[in-house]
């Protein structure tokens, strides 16, 4: 099949390196990858206002003329786009800690729920672990993690915080020797229930990071564990954004997926 380009149908066209095509002729950048999802761009338009509105599933159907099994389908899309979209790299002061979900999962078996019941608060717990990096203009970076050792944490943290930052944790282990990889450690004492050490070094930040994530996800009333990662990236993004107006923020969802998909 010979690609041409949608607006003057010259096949003179340039490979862009992002997968999408450029006309020669009329310097049309478009993209021959279909969106999953067969919908038109006016519908898609309306469910992204309705996601960004934080609308119930049933509430979307009610407003918006669409199948509930194609619903379902470009809201997980929509998360996946707002999971890829991860802040630029952390500098100044940083804050990182980490925290567990639990309460959150539907479908639960009898035996998980027993394995629950049984398990303690905190670290150590079954629960699923969380880790996040605050950085002081605002933004949070959050991503779920096997463990909280020091190998799970310390890689994303060199991955995410640009070298010389200084990073306020607790007293966890799993902090322990990030000053030799070229950070300035300052420590809050958690157990003694003080999140500040009077000098400025404090977790404050992302201790409300973690209650605005747990409250959304309880008034979810349940998600599927599996979903955890996608949900997180959603509730990060909204986090990142809480600043930029509805229009700026339905711009910036719509932005990469008209970029990567025709509709
Ligand atoms: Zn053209």
């Amino acid at each position: 099949m010979k690609i041409k380009c949608p607006k003057c149908k010259s096949n003179k066209l340039w490979h862009l390196n992002d997968g999408r095509f450029r006309c020669c002729l009329c310097r049309e950048r478009f993209s021959t990858l279909r969106f999953p999802v067969r919908i038109n761009l006016k519908t898609l338009k309306k469910v992204v206002s309705e996601f960004l509105l934080e609308h119930s599933t049933n509430l979307i159907l009610e407003r918006v003329n669409i199948s509930k099994y194609k619903l379902l389908k470009i809201l997980t899309l929509l998360r996946i786009e707002l999971t890829l979209d991860v802040p630029k790299i952390f500098a100044g002061t940083v804050e990182v800690d980490e925290t567990y979900l639990g309460g959150q999962w539907k479908n639960k078996s009898l035996k998980m729920k027993r394995k629950l019941a049984k398990s303690k608060r905190g670290r150590g717990t079954t629960k699923q672990p969380v880790f996040g990096i605050l950085c002081r203009n605002g933004q949070v970076f959050a991503e779920v993690v096997g463990n909280v050792e020091a190998r799970d944490l310390q890689p994303l943290i060199e991955k995410q915080v640009q070298k010389g930052t200084t990073i306020c944790s607790d007293t966890w282990r799993g902090y322990t020797g990030i000053a030799a990889k070229g950070y300035v450690h300052r420590f809050v004492n958690h157990s003694k229930n003080e999140y500040s050490d009077g000098k400025g070094h404090h977790i404050n930040g992302l201790e409300g990071f973690w209650g605005y994530l747990k409250r959304k996800l309880s008034a979810k009333g349940g998600i599927r564990k599996e979903r955890l990662p996608i949900y997180l990236g959603e509730y990060v993004w909204r986090y990142n954004k809480r600043h930029l107006n509805f229009k700026e923020r339905e711009k910036l969802i719509l932005k990469p997926i008209l970029a990567k998909y025709s509709i």
